[in-house]
């Protein structure tokens, strides 16, 4: 037996009981059907049915507000150190299901095997990682002033919402609900309509691990409808949200009314940067790795290349080569690298960039044609010979669709990977030190990787400047958003008060 049909037989026996009974939303520690009847979702792969899922209306997401109200006290309250306990069992759970967790996944969403599996695993990382931070959250500093002992300390701000979006939905919910559950807020989680299977999956690990009732709720549905209540709720006091800009931008308006607070991670159209005294061979992996896995529905990817002149002729020739031969296929197989799209809407909307790069001009160098008649499977996609003012090199494919731009000058460089809405990521590729820091310094983006593909380490900032966001996760920066720093002033002894109407 193949190491595909391996996987489609475990996937199969997963799947049972999503077929038969629905993915069903979990409110107040029950499952629970949706007010609104149910929705389906199809596989990328097939387009074949995977389940009617639970959909969710404002009635259900103000249940779930309900019951995350109702939960805050006791969960706020609860020592640091049970709380830790508890992430560490979710992470345990995690880990005992991540192969599970990782063929639901890919089936889901079309994003491969080879990523996935690890994905699940660093949704355990996420856990524990924030577990391990949870007793000291609250902690904050004590501040002399003339006459006065100033102390600062941290509380849980309440029942949040947290909005997921399909590209890697196991991780990136995990990387949002982790650390709002280590600080001591209750969560209500609206997954994305296109991936719903994963989210199920961590709502029912969380209560197995001893999670309590009400703690995290899942309401699924779509964005203008249950996602659209949970960020109107009064209840719910904060909305961490990854998806499109344009959305961060109606979340805001929605949320204007009962004055929440915003956490956005948000598009992007990052760029690369090689200059010819970089470290080519590596250069050239790293460009192919960062827009091309993942199927390029990643925030991160580096989606234009921004390469110097006088290399610019034979980075592409390698370039093509390898491009050319990246492998197209099953998500679960182990050996694909580049599984099908999330669905039609987001095939027709890649697809047509390839329509708009050529009509702008640019030369479609690899790819750009579908691959099969079923399922939403697309050649790794590049156009070289573009400029900064195409489409193409403007706007967020998120895609494997890579739009090449030459250079000749580093202020050259720097203008153009500055010209764009977005400011996530960037990545430089240079053996000149000073010149790294140089332009490192000058790079609009909130996270900049030198001779590097991204590279995750927890406890640094994770966020974007620009189109791309509104502050930043991981470390204690996490708990700077799901938290209220409160100052207590205490006299130290009888300063002198002013006396009006004395
Ligand atoms: P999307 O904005 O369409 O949807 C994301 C989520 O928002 C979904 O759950 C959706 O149902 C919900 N939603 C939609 N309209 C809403 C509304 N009016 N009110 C409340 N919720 C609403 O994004 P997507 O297509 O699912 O995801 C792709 C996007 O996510 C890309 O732009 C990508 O760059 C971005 N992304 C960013 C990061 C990051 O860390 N910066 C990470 C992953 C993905």
């Amino acid at each position: 037996m193949t190491a595909l049909a391996q996987n489609l037989e475990k996937l199969e026996s997963h799947l049972a009981r999503f077929r038969a009974g629905g993915i069903l939303n979990l409110i107040g520690g029950e499952t629970v059907a949706g007010a609104g009847g149910t929705f389906q979702t199809h596989s990328p792969v097939d387009e074949s049915l995977i389940a009617e899922v639970a959909l969710g209306t404002a009635v259900d997401i103000d249940r779930a507000a309900k019951a995350a109200k109702a939960a805050f006290p006791a969960w706020a309250a609860m020592e640091g150190e049970k709380r830790k306990a508890i992430l560490h069992r979710i992470a345990d759970l995690i880990e005992s299901r991540a192969e599970e967790i990782a063929l639901c996944e890919c089936w889901d969403t079309g994003q491969s095997w080879r990523f996935m599996s690890k994905a699940a695993l660093r949704g355990a990382e996420n856990f524990r990682f924030f577990a391990d931070r949870a007793p000291a959250a609250r902690d904050g500093q004590s501040l002399s002033a003339p006459g006065q002992l100033n102390l600062t300390s941290r509380h849980p701000i309440g029942p949040v919402g947290v909005i997921t979006p399909w590209n890697t939905p196991f991780m990136l919910s995990t990387w949002k609900i982790a650390p709002a559950l280590a600080a001591g807020c209750t969560v209500v989680h609206k997954p994305a309509e296109f991936s719903p299977l994963s989210a199920r999956l961590l709502a029912e690990i969380c209560h197995e691990a001893g999670l309590p009732p009400g703690v995290l709720n899942l309401v699924n549905g779509m964005g203008e409808g249950a996602g659209k209540a949970l960020t109107e709720h009064p209840d719910i006091k904060a909305v961490a949200f990854v998806g499109e800009s344009r959305t961060g931008s109606m979340i805001m308006k929605q949320g204007a009314d009962t004055l929440k607070r915003v956490h956005f991670e948000l598009g992007g159209k990052n760029p690369v940067m090689v200059f010819d005294d970089a470290d080519l061979d590596r250069a050239l992996d790293a460009v192919i790795f960062m827009i091309y896995s993942l199927n390029g529905e990643r925030c991160t990817s580096s989606s234009r290349l921004l390469v110097q002149d006088t290399i610019a002729e034979e980075f592409h020739a390698r370039l093509v080569e390898r491009v050319n031969r990246i492998r197209v296929g099953h998500p679960l197989d182990p050996e694909t690298e580049v599984g099908p799209l999330i669905h039609k809407t987001h095939f027709d909307k890649v697809t047509g960039y390839v329509e708009i790069g050529r009509q702008d001009g640019a030369t479609l160098a690899a790819g750009g044609s579908r691959v099969g008649d079923k399922g939403w499977f697309v050649r790794p996609t590049l156009f070289t010979g573009a400029t900064s003012d195409m489409r193409i090199a403007q706007e967020e494919v998120f895609g494997p669709f890579l739009t090449s731009i030459a250079f000749s000058t580093e202020a050259e460089a720097l203008k153009i990977a500055n010209d764009v809405a977005y400011g996530l990521t960037g990545y430089l590729w240079t053996n000149d030190l000073t010149r790294a820091l140089r332009v490192s310094d000058a790079l609009e983006a909130g996270m900049i990787w030198v001779n590097s593909e991204n590279v995750r380490h927890l406890p640094t900032p994770f966020g974007g400047v620009k189109a791309s966001g509104i502050g930043r996760d991981g470390g204690d920066w996490s708990f700077d958003f799901y938290m209220e720093t409160k100052n207590r002033a205490f006299a130290l002894g009888n300063h002198k008060i002013q006396q009006l109407g004395a």
